[in-house]
């Protein structure tokens, strides 16, 4: 293994935090299993991505900055064993550590390929420090995951796992292995998805559904939050993690809004009818005239598809129409090594994006994205207005993000836009659109479980964990206790401000 080096690939939304696979299937080209489903999974970290693959006694691992397709075509070779049976993968997007933490990462007989952000990891980096690889000392949380782990008793190998598990707190969704058998498991709450699929004469395991049928897999059932699924040579048995105290579901329902692939199915749901509810319920609650109705693609397409199929919509004659276009082949858009600096994010979103002249001249236009973060929507709206467009109605499919996340996804309150300026037409005049609307938390919650919610349910912040979501970069109420997570910095380096939060669903100011 060398280190990997060079690129970071911040752009300008909310950037997901890693997918993982894992194979089992003796006798099959696991490594090159492995490899489809990262690069299915490329949506979710493009900053490196790595494969190991294990033959019962031992790993060989390769690893390289980059998307997956790139790294193992021009840097590295799918790494092969004779007599190989399983392969664990991974795509890095990292929201702590450096590309030393590039995964998975082994130490001691264990692989690991982690999502999530642990919320202990100042305390547990204490008692368990992860030693130096090739002169660097990784940084990451899952490096410490590793070495609790590792450094855990137990009589079987599932037994410590789960001591080593229990030490853990926050989002994990992982992949384990040993040379001889894998693992796949996720944290009491369920943060983070992970799903179990079969293929011909064998297991696997990945963050999304998508991975699946370039897999050449079906899939089988979700992990269950709490849940540790061990599959040797016997097939898949499963174990309950027992936590100290009960943990309600916290799913992430910025997966759904966002980071998940349209065509997963994740939390026992189907993304893209889910967006396109959203759509729906936006066209509903605001309605406004306009000539046509455009996504910022590709996240927010089946939302403003959901707009256009609104009986408001088809009441106002107002059809989808492909307004702004990316290039497929930019390294902007493929998170190509294209060494985007997190000062330059607003640069990435000025270039990104292509406006169709013909369609937005003179028009009255609504635009539909799947969230507002940074806030870096101004620059697409000028380049609309300079191309002609007459008004511009920007409709968002969540509520204002107000608060950081600790669990694994990319932003911090600080530089969220509704943090910095709280007034909606405020934020409004600052994108330059003439009317901007959200979803409130409940309509969220009623398009992800698709069912309106009886006029006595929860009216409050209360509504996420009453569904079993978080919803907390929303409404502010942590499920777990985030005291012990260690706080980000911005992109330019000053402290992002993060919010303590004290009490039982740990709510911030
Ligand atoms: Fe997801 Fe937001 Fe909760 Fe983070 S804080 S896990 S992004 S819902």
């Amino acid at each position: 293994m060398r280190p990997v080096a060079g690129c970071t690939s911040r752009q300008s939304g909310p950037r997901e935090e890693c997918g993982v696979i894992g194979v089992f299937a003796p006798g099959k080209p696991v490594g090159r299993i492995a490899l489809a489903g990262i690069i299915e999974l490329n949506h979710r970290g493009q900053e490196s991505a790595g494969i190991a693959v294990a033959d019962g006694r031992r790993f060989a691992l390769a690893k390289g900055a980059g998307i997956a397709e790139v790294v193992f075509t021009f840097d590295q070779r799918v790494p092969e064993l004779e007599g190989q049976c399983l392969a664990v993968g991974h795509n890095r997007y990292s929201t702590s550590g450096a590309l030393c933490d590039a995964q998975p990462l082994e130490y001691n007989g264990l692989a690991i390929a982690h999502n999530g952000n642990l919320t202990n990891v100042a305390l547990l980096r204490e008692e368990y420090p992860p030693p130096s690889v090739d002169g660097q000392r990784p940084e990451s949380d899952s490096a410490v995951a590793l070495q609790v782990i590792t450094h855990s008793d137990g009589a079987s190998t599932v037994e410590r796992l789960m001591n080593g598990l229990r030490r853990l707190q926050g989002a994990y969704a992982m992949v384990l292995a040993t040379p001889g058998a894998l693992y796949g498991v996720r944290d009491p709450h369920g943060f983070r998805p992970l799903v179990l699929g079969a293929i011909d004469g064998g297991w696997v395991l990945a963050s999304e559904s998508a991975a699946f049928p370039r897999m050449g897999a079906e899939m089988v059932r979700e992990v269950e939050p709490g849940e540790l699924v061990a599959i040797d040579s016997t097939g898949p048995t499963s174990h309950q993690q027992a936590p100290l105290s009960p943990a309600p579901r916290a799913q992430c329902i910025f997966e759904l809004v966002y980071l998940s692939r349209p065509d997963s199915v994740t939390f026992g749901r189907a993304v893209e009818p889910f967006r396109r509810r959203t759509g729906e319920v936006l066209a509903r609650k605001a309605p406004v005239d306009a000539d046509l109705v455009m996504a910022v693609p590709r996240s927010g397409i089946a939302s403003a598809i959901g707009y256009a199929a609104s009986e408001t919509a088809r009441l106002r004659g107002i059809t989808y129409e492909e307004g702004l276009l990316t290039n497929a082949y930019s390294g902007l858009t493929r998170g190509f090594r294209t060494f985007i600096q997190p000062r330059d994010r607003d640069v990435a979103a000025v270039l990104k994006y292509s406006v169709v002249e013909p369609v937005v001249r003179d028009k009255r236009i609504i635009v539909v994205d799947d969230s507002v973060v940074r806030g870096s929507f101004r620059h697409v709206a000028a380049k609309l207005r300079a191309q002609g467009a007459h008004s511009i109605h920007l409709r968002v499919a969540c509520p204002p993000l107000q608060s950081g996340c600790f669990y694994g996804v990319d932003f911090g309150a600080g530089e969220l836009l509704a943090h910095q300026i709280p007034e909606i037409a405020a934020r409004a005049r600052h994108l330059g659109v003439d009317s901007l609307v959200h979803l409130t938390w409940r309509e969220l919650v009623e398009a992800a479980i698709d069912a309106p919610l009886p006029d006595w349910d929860h009216h409050d912040a209360s509504v996420f964990e009453a569904h079993g979501f978080c919803g907390a970069c929303f409404c502010k109420r942590y499920p777990t206790d985030v005291s012990g997570a260690i706080p980000r910095e911005k992109p330019d380096g000053s402290a992002r401000g993060e919010p303590t939060a004290r009490t039982m669903y740990w709510e911030v100011p």
